[in-house]
């Protein structure tokens, strides 16, 4: 089985997030990146499901140069190759331009199953594992909490606000994966010596066979407006325990109508 994991390189989350005031967009250059840790649990995954059934992983990430940082992690962990998507036409990529260089790449590929998180953890759209599979013509199954894998089929456990549903669908298929899925691997240092000899493909937009009318900010639909900091916090309720702390929260809890 062949698994691609679309896997995003995001600014460490020690690094303060600063927009950029003209495009509005994240500043991502000249900041200290790593692999996307919703991104690792879609490469645990797919690590397992090979370890049960054979096959290979290709992650694959679309960013500037220091994305190659959270590459050779993700090779780390065992990842067998990579494909880079580098190129400042694609940067300002809106989720659809996102959506269209990635599926360029997976098309290269001969593969069986992608592999995304439900959502990147710097810009949370939610939107491109969808998008993907619509442009490979590929069923999406998403918020999958468990992948299992028997011949052809695959049957995922999808979270609901109920607790979960069960979804079959036949191979080539794309799963998006919920961050609780499992414990992400750290990478060993054989893992980090391998990693140095395994080979990175890169791409260009124009190699994809993508124009700017399609891919980077002057082919993006989607505009951010205006930016905003979320307001200031409101001071708590400090609740003093003279005897019936438990029955003031619980008096608390039920006028917000949490109980
Ligand atoms: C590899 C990858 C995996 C993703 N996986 C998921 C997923 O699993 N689930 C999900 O919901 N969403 C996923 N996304 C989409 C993501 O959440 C955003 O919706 C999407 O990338 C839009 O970009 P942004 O909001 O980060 O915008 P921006 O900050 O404007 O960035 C646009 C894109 O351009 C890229 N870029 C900038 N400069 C260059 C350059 N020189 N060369 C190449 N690229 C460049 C950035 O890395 C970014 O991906 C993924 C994106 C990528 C790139």
């Amino acid at each position: 089985m062949n698994i691609i994991v679309c896997a995003k390189v995001i600014p460490a989350s020690s690094v303060t997030i600063e927009i950029d005031p003209a495009s509005k967009r994240m500043v991502r250059k000249g900041v200290q990146h790593e692999l996307d840790p919703a991104a690792a649990c879609g490469l645990e995954e797919a690590l397992r499901l090979v370890e049960k059934h054979g096959g290979t992983v290709t992650v694959l990430t679309m960013g500037i140069a220091d994305a190659t940082i959270g590459i050779r992690n993700a090779l780390a962990m065992g990842a067998n190759s990579a494909i880079h998507l580098l190129d400042d036409a694609l940067a300002g990529s809106d989720a659809l331009g996102t959506a269209k260089a990635l599926a360029a790449a997976i098309r290269k590929e001969a593969f069986d199953l992608v592999i995304c998180a439900s959502e990147s953890s710097d810009s949370y759209s939610g939107i491109v594992p969808g998008q993907i599979a619509q442009l490979l013509g590929i069923p999406p199954l998403t918020f999958a909490k468990e992948i299992a894998v028997d011949g052809k089929q695959i049957v995922v456990k999808r979270q609901s606000e109920s607790g979960y549903d069960v979804i079959e669908a036949e191979l080539p298929a794309l799963v998006a994966v919920t961050s609780g899925i499992n414990e992400p691997r750290y990478p060993q240092l054989k893992g980090i010596m391998a990693a140095k000899k395994k080979e990175i493909k890169q791409y260009t937009a124009a190699s994809l066979g993508l124009g700017p009318d399609q891919v980077g900010a002057s082919g993006a639909r989607e505009k951010v407006l205006s930016i905003g900091r979320p307001p200031p916090r409101q001071g708590g309720k400090a609740v003093t325990d003279e005897g019936e702390g438990g029955k003031q929260i619980a008096d608390f809890l039920a006028e917000l109508r949490i109980i």
